[in-house]
């Protein structure tokens, strides 16, 4: 299951703040930490969310390699029975390979932010199928991940919360 997550305003109206609690597993430096928090505050524009490690808080998990069976997954939103966990990981070395040369931390960071946002819009709107496009695409082009452009990772207007 490819997935990347947004946060959640489930069903009701009514906007909820999400805690997510970020876990940086592979180090990042100041200047990718400060690309990916920019890069998913747009992308998460219409969700009240903050980094905060309250134990109700989605679990964030920064890692470097995916499990075995999604080898080439840039990140993961596990499942629970019926339903997305509040637990979801990116994953470094895949999204590295996917912008093949370019390590610049602007870039990195906000190409983490982008598969991030993607999974917790699974969890938020407790979505596991996908969009044509926009954020919950199944899948993103390397020139866009590493692109500069953030608006073809907007969620699409359909993806309303259920
Ligand atoms: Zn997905």
């Amino acid at each position: 299951m490819l997935v990347l997550l947004f946060l959640a305003v489930l069903g009701s109206a009514q906007a909820q703040l999400l805690d997510v609690c970020l876990e940086d597993r592979v180090g990042l430096n100041s200047a990718t930490k400060t690309a990916f928090a920019e890069e998913l505050s747009i992308l998460l524009e219409k969700t009240e969310w903050r980094l905060n490690c309250h134990p109700s808080a989605v679990r964030l998990a920064v890692r470097f390699s995916p499990p075995l069976r999604y080898a080439s997954a840039l990140g993961l939103a596990y499942r629970t029975g019926e339903r997305i966990a509040p637990r979801l990981e990116v994953y470094l070395n895949t999204v590295l390979r996917s912008l093949n040369e370019v390590r610049a931390p602007s870039v990195v960071g906000r190409a983490l932010a982008r598969v991030a946002a993607h999974e917790l819009v699974h969890f938020t709107f407790q979505r596991t199928d996908h969009d044509a496009s926009g954020l919950l695409a199944e899948r993103f082009p390397a020139t866009q991940l590493a692109g500069a452009d953030s608006r073809p990772f907007l969620l699409a207007r359909k993806s309303a919360p259920r």
